[in-house]
């Protein structure tokens, strides 16, 4: 088992019981957008708002130990930090999945085409995932 005291300390992060709540159930689930993790979070702290979950999530992003990820036309899902990758998006129901894209050659392709000084990526590739093709 992940002891996920340990891995907040390790991000200098001040260790509360919700945000190892946050961290477990962003590790057992992947990608969860606020208001999945707020459903989790009071069922176990019943007088938890929605605005300390931000400003716990909020914290854990400054650290660089959680990511934002922006879906067009939907709200934004958080993950733990891990190496660069692309998102697959169900255009159904709404499932988010990773895909171990190296988005870095993308990154390098785009400089050389362009004059922006690119410093981050964020693909999103839609469609249908396993279980809505069926
Ligand atoms: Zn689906
Ligand atoms: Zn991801």
């Amino acid at each position: 088992m992940t002891n996920y005291t340990n891995l907040l300390k390790e991000y200098d992060l001040k260790v509360t019981p919700q945000r190892v709540a946050i961290v477990e159930e962003l590790y057992k689930n992947g990608h969860m957008n606020i208001d999945d993790l707020y459903k989790k979070l009071l069922s176990k702290f019943p007088s938890v708002s929605l605005a300390t979950i931000y400003k716990n999530i909020n914290a854990m992003i400054e650290k660089v130990f959680l990511s934002e990820v922006k879906i067009p036309n939907s709200k934004s899902v958080y993950e733990l930090v891990k190496t660069e990758h692309a998102h697959l998006a169900c255009s159904c129901c709404g499932d988010i999945e990773d895909v171990m894209l190296d988005t870095s050659s993308i990154l390098i392709e785009a400089s050389k085409l362009s004059s922006f000084k690119i410093d981050s990526t964020n693909i999103i590739l839609a469609g249908l995932c396993p279980k809505c093709s069926k």
